[in-house]
């Protein structure tokens, strides 16, 4: 199939692409890693009358670490985030991001388009939400950041205004005192998850502090699970709290049924994700 026709325009620096986007008065998408937008393009799901690549902006790409953050620039291509440096600062965004799609669609899809698609099963997205990391979107009045509790709105909707762009993606890293894991469930390779789970427990000593687990493909969008984290805090972390945890999900989740999973499968394979994110977590110290 073929995209209905549409102007492309190709800006250079990040001020071209604030001015573009600024003129809402022509419908308008930005185009990062083409990975979604082009086929929802040829199958004319989407049918803008501008497209604004972002692929010249080199001021857009790149990673650098602080000391507490991997700063992530939007149009960093996914597989960038399998970078020593990465697995260095942050080792659980490393190894998550071996999940997101496959080797093409890594290589060409970006950091920032992924998040900014906000799907609830993304792998970084609910990376993201766990790891309680910030967005930079850019606008002509200048910058605003959004925390990611506060940036999924609903399903395929993030709080990214008409005319923002998201610009920079933080990723806090974690201390020597943290545990963390990972798993989630796929039909097939190639396509998306059915659940994801992500679990980063704070310990001191033997004791668990805080915990911190979301989770996707339980609701529209990715969501921290309250109910089962707190079932983790207060003390040494043995398998009867694991599935203490699990069998507390319920309170916070709200599957709904699709093509690929019925609500009550999702809310079944949630349950076992969690079990194993938490495995995962207690069986190794911190890997930070
Ligand atoms: C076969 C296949 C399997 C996949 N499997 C997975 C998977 O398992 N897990 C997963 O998470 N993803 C998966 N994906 C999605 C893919 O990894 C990309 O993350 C995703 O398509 C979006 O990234 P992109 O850079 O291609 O963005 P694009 O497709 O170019 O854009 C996506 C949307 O984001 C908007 N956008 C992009 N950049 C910005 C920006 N800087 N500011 C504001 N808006 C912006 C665009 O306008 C568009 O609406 C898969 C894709 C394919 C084709």
């Amino acid at each position: 199939m073929r995209p209905a026709p549409f102007a492309l325009v190709s800006p250079q620096t990040l001020n071209e692409v604030i001015e573009l986007a600024d003129q809402q008065d022509v419908d308008t998408v930005l185009l990062a890693g083409g990975q979604t937008l082009i086929p929802l393009m040829n199958m004319r799901i989407v049918r803008p009358d501008r497209v604004i690549d972002l692929s010249g902006v080199s001021e857009l790409s790149g990673i650098s670490v602080t000391g507490e953050d991997v700063v992530v620039s939007a149009m960093t291509r996914q597989a960038e985030l399998r970078a020593p440096s990465v697995l260095q600062a942050s080792p659980l965004l490393h190894y998550v991001t071996r999940f997101v799609g496959q080797v093409q669609t890594r290589s060409r899809g970006t950091v920032g388009g992924s998040i900014a698609l906000g799907s609830s099963v993304g792998e970084l997205c609910v990376t993201l939400l766990a790891l309680d990391g910030r967005l930079r979107v850019d606008r002509p009045d200048g910058p605003r950041w959004i925390e990611s509790a506060n940036f999924f709105i609903d399903y395929l909707t993030t709080a990214i205004g008409p005319g923002e762009i998201l610009t920079e993606v933080r990723f806090p890293t974690l201390g020597d005192s943290a545990r963390w894991g990972f798993s989630e469930l796929k039909l097939r390779a190639c396509d998306f998850p059915i659940v994801v789970a992500v679990a980063i427990l704070q310990f001191d000593g033997d004791a668990c502090t805080d915990a911190r687990i979301a989770m996707g493909g339980v609701d529209a969008i990715p969501v921290r699970v309250a109910a089962a984290e707190l079932e983790l805090v207060g003390g040494p972390v043995a398998e009867g709290d694991v599935q203490r945890a699990a069998a507390r999900l319920e309170e916070d989740i709200s599957p709904g049924g699709d093509l690929h999973a019925s609500a009550d499968y999702r809310r079944r394979v949630a349950s076992s994700q969690l079990v194993r994110a938490l495995r995962m977590a207690m069986s190794s110290r911190s890997m930070a």
